[in-house]
């Protein structure tokens, strides 16, 4: 998967190096390339913003930088893909699992990360004729750029990547995953030692019956859905 990443910030961009992404990298299962927006810029200030027509607080991202880095880095490959571009922002549909896993089965994403008051809406119009554009929101929450919601919606899709993870399993189990356990929490997890500080570990647990064990897993996630988040058992 090929993954490339516009922002004014590419420092930002870094941690993706770390851990099971940076293992994807380094095995070539994902291509990361970060781009710096001001690269494109064609003046001495390397000016990315300016001030909002209509008025109002704040500035907006000028749309010729995104065009000339946009219209560079589509170009850039050579059987004309059509890439899918990321576009996070506050005003997005909400970034879920079943996002993750749209993202996962594609071959190349593009991330736009809009800082200030946002990119010129005319940005995404102007390449929704020419791709996929996604205009995708991580939480009812306002961040100062786009750049965490990247590392989050990589990272969230890289480990669903075949070979990503150590054990594929585990996906299956996660709160969200698809099939029996769908829009469920996951339950609560333990490992050795068997007591620590006063607490036993469920004896459930230690029995070695897999159909019991299941059975407990599903209640307890039930339960945990119940009590943080009623609104998926709905
Ligand atoms: N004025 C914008 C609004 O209210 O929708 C907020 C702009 S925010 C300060 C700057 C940038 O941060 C956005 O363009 C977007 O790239 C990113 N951002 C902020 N919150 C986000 C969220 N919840 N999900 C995804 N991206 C977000």
């Amino acid at each position: 998967m090929r993954i490339d990443v516009i922002t004014i910030f590419p420092d930002y961009i870094a941690p993706l190096g770390l851990s099971l992404v940076g293992k994807a990298i380094d095995a070539g299962t994902i291509e990361l390339r970060v781009h710096d927006l001001r690269a494109f810029t064609r003046d001495r200030h390397h000016t990315v913003d300016d001030t909002p027509y209509g008025g109002g607080p704040g500035m907006v991202m000028k749309p010729e930088p995104w065009g000339e880095a946009l219209d560079q880095i589509l170009g850039s490959d050579p059987i004309q893909a059509r890439p899918r571009l990321v576009v996070p922002t506050p005003s997005g549909r909400p970034f879920t699992q079943s996002v993750a896993q749209e993202y996962a089965a594609d071959d190349w994403l593009i991330f736009a990360c809009g800082r200030y008051e946002g990119i010129d809406s005319r940005v995404v119009e102007h390449y929704r004729n020419s791709t996929t554009v996604d205009e995708v929101s991580v939480g009812d929450y306002v961040l100062a750029g786009g750049e965490a919601a990247v590392l989050v919606m990589v990272e969230a899709a890289a480990r669903l990547l075949p070979g990503v993870l150590g054990n594929p399993v585990s996906v299956v189990d996660d709160s969200f995953a698809p099939g029996a356990m769908e829009s469920l929490l996951e339950g609560p997890v333990y490992t050795k030692p068997p007591e620590w500080r006063g607490q036993q570990v469920p004896e459930i647990l230690l029995s070695g019956d897999h159909g019991k064990i299941a059975a407990w897993r599903r209640e307890q996630a039930v339960r945990r859905t119940a009590a943080m988040r009623p609104d998926l058992l709905e």
